[in-house]
C-alpha cells in the first residue's frame, strides 16, 4: 500500500483542461497532465482496500491498487508493466475511458474517488515517452493463421494477444486506416490518432499483418477466409445507426451523426474526401439529437467548425445532479455528466421529441418538437406520453442523429457467413468462449455485445483470443 495516511492528507487532484475559448480553435486534445509529484500523492491516495472495488469495477480488470502504490513510489517502469498485463492499450482507456473504475472506488462514498484514469494515462504516456514500450515477440510460431475482421480496438487487442501466442494473424480492415470508431467516431480533441499508428507499427513487430481497404464480403469473400485461414475473428462493430423516421427526415441538412464525425475526423487527418458530399457546421444553428458519447462529439465537432448555435436533445429526462450512492455504489450511477464539449456552450434540453422537420425550398429550417412525460404502465415498464399544448418549434439549419447504433450491418460479412444472431440482432456469441454457430468463427466487441465501451472492447478482444487460442492448440497460456 502507498501511504496509510495518503487519503487523509492530500485533497483528490485532477487533470485540468485549457479553456474552451482557446481550445475550439483546433481539433488537438488540451488536457494539461499533473506533475510527477502530484501524481505520486494521488497515488498515495490509494488504501489498498481488501476488496479493491475498482479492480471489479474495471471491464479489463486493472490491478489498480498494485500500480497506484507503484505511482507513488515513483517505479513508473514497474507500474507499466502492471498495467499491460490487462491492458493493451491503456492510453486508449487513460483518454476516453468514462472509467466505471473510479465509480467504484471506496473513496467515492465520500466523492473523492482516488485519480485512477489520470494516473493510468500517466504511467503509459511516460512509457512511450522512456522508450518502454517494446514490441513482444512470441517464442515459438504455431503455424496457425488466423483472420481478423475488423480493427477496432476489440480486433487490435485479439490480433495483438494471437500474434504474441505465436499465430500468423492478418488484420482485415474496409477503411484506409486502422482504430475502428476510435480512429473514425472519436474526435481528435479526445484522442490524437498517432497513438493508434505507433500501436500499428508496435503490432506489425510482433508479426501482425495488416490488411487496409479491404472490406471483407466484398473484396475478399468469406469462402477465400474460410480456405485460407484456420480461425476467423469477427470484430466489426455496431455499425447500423438508429434512425428517426419523421417526416423530412430526408431533408436536405439532416444527417446520421457519423457521417458528419467521420468526415471531420478523415479531414483532419488529411484523407482524400472527394468522395463524400461536404457537411459543415459553419455558421448553422446545430440541433443533435440524441444525448450520448457520439451526441456530445457532434457538440464539440460543431463548435471548432463555426457554429452559430449547438443545442442537443434527449428524449429521456434530466438525470438527477447526483446519485443516491447508498443505492448505486460501486455501480455505474446514473447521473447528470456534462462533458468538455458540453461546457464549450452548447444548449442541452430533455424529455423531448421530434414530431417533423420543416424543409424550406429542399433544406431543412427547423423542427417541431414535443415534451414527453414518461409514466410507468400496468406491468411496470416506462411508456413515454406526449404533455398537451407542449408543442413547440426551433431553428435547425444542420439536424445530427446520435441515437445510438441498433446492431451490426447485417448485409454482406455477417450474411455470407451465415451465423447464427442474437435477439438483439447481434451475432450470438458467449462470453466463455466467444465462439459463434460456425465453430471456426469467433467473435468479440460491439459486434458481439451491441454499442458499448472501448474498455469492453478491449477486454473481449483479449478474451477471444484466449479462445481462439485454446480451440487451436488444445490449451492456453494467453491471460482471460
Ligand atoms: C462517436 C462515438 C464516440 C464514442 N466515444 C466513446 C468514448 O468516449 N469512450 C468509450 O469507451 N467508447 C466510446 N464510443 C464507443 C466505442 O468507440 C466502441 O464501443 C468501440 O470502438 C467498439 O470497438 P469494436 O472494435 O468492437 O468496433 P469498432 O470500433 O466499431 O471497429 C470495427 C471495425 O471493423 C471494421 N469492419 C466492419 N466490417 C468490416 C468488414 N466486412 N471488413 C473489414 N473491416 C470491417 C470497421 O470499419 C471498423 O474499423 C464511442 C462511439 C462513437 C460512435
Ligand atoms: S477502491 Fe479506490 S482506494 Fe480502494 S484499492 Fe481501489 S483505487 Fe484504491
Amino acid at each position: 500500500m502507498g501511504k496509510a495516511t495518503g487519503f487523509m492528507e492530500f485533497e483528490p487532484r485532477d487533470r485540468t483542461y485549457r479553456p474552451p475559448e482557446e481550445r475550439v480553435k483546433h481539433y488537438n486534445e488540451f488536457v494539461i497532465p499533473l506533475s510527477e509529484k502530484q501524481l505520486s500523492r494521488q497515488g498515495a491516495r490509494c488504501m489498498d482496500c481488501g476488496i479493491p472495488y475498482c479492480h471489479n469495477g474495471c471491464p479489463v480488470n486493472n490491478i489498480i491498487p498494485d500500480w497506484n502504490d507503484l505511482v507513488y513510489r515513483g517505479k513508473f517502469r514497474e507500474a507499466i508493466e502492471v498495467l499491460h498485463s490487462t491492458n493493451n492499450f491503456p492510453e486508449f482507456t487513460g483518454r476516453i475511458c468514462p472509467a466505471p473504475c473510479q465509480e467504484s472506488c471506496t473513496l467515492n462514498l465520500e466523492d473523492q474517488p482516488v485519480t485512477i484514469k489520470t494516473i493510468e494515462c500517466a504511467v503509459i504516456d511516460k512509457a512511450w515517452e522512456k522508450g518502454w514500450v517494446k514490441p513482444q515477440l512470441p517464442e515459438h510460431k504455431s503455424g496457425k493463421k488466423v483472420a481478423v475482421i475488423g480493427a477496432g480496438p476489440a480486433g487490435m487487442a485479439a490480433a495483438q494477444q494471437l500474434a504474441r501466442a505465436g499465430h500468423d494473424v492478418t488484420l482485415f480492415e474496409k477503411n484506409a486506416k486502422i482504430g475502428g470508431l476510435l480512429r473514425y467516431g472519436i474526435p481528435d480533441f479526445k484522442m490524437e490518432k498517432h497513438l493508434i499508428d505507433r500501436r500499428q507499427v508496435q503490432m506489425e513487430q510482433e508479426g501482425v499483418t495488416v490488411r487496409t481497404n479491404t472490406n471483407i464480403g466484398v473484396d475478399v469473400t468469406t469462402d477465400e477466409l474460410d480456405k485460407e485461414f484456420d480461425a476467423i475473428v469477427l470484430a466489426g462493430g455496431a455499425e447500423a445507426p438508429r434512425d428517426l423516421p419523421v417526416p423530412g427526415r430526408e431533408t436536405n441538412g439532416v444527417h446520421f451523426a457519423m457521417d458528419f464525425l467521420v468526415q471531420q475526423n478523415r479531414r483532419v487527418s488529411g484523407e482524400d474526401l472527394s468522395d463524400v458530399e461536404e457537411i459543415s457546421a459553419k455558421d448553422k444553428n446545430v440541433v443533435v439529437i440524441g444525448g450520448g458519447d457520439t451526441g456530445s462529439d457532434c457538440v464539440g465537432t460543431s463548435f471548432r467548425q463555426g457554429a452559430a448555435s449547438v443545442t442537443q436533445l434527449e428524449i429521456m429526462p434530466q438525470p438527477p445532479e447526483k446519485e443516491n450512492k447508498r443505492l448505486t455504489w460501486p455501480d455505474w450511477p446514473t447521473k447528470m455528466r456534462t462533458s468538455t464539449s458540453h461546457e464549450e456552450g452548447a444548449q442541452r434540453d430533455w424529455s423531448i421529441t421530434t414530431k417533423n422537420f420543416i424543409d424550406a425550398n429542399g433544406s431543412v429550417t427547423g423542427m417541431q418538437t414535443v415534451r414527453v412525460d414518461w409514466q410507468n404502465d400496468k406491468n411496470g415498464s416506462m411508456q413515454m406520453v406526449e404533455v398537451d399544448g407542449s408543442a413547440d418549434s426551433l431553428p435547425a439549419d444542420l439536424v445530427l442523429l446520435a441515437m445510438g447504433f441498433i446492431h451490426p450491418t447485417h448485409e454482406g460479412l455477417i450474411d455470407d457467413l451465415k451465423v447464427e444472431l442474437d435477439d438483439r440482432g447481434n451475432v450470438k456469441a458467449n462470453t466463455e468462449d466467444y465462439q459463434t454457430s460456425q465453430p471456426k468463427v469467433f467473435a468479440a466487441g460491439d459486434i458481439r455485445r451491441g454499442q458499448s465501451l472501448v474498455v469492453w472492447a478491449i477486454r473481449e478482444g483479449r478474451q477471444c483470443a484466449r479462445a481462439v487460442d485454446e480451440f487451436l492448440m488444445g490449451s492456453t497460456e494467453l491471460p482471460r
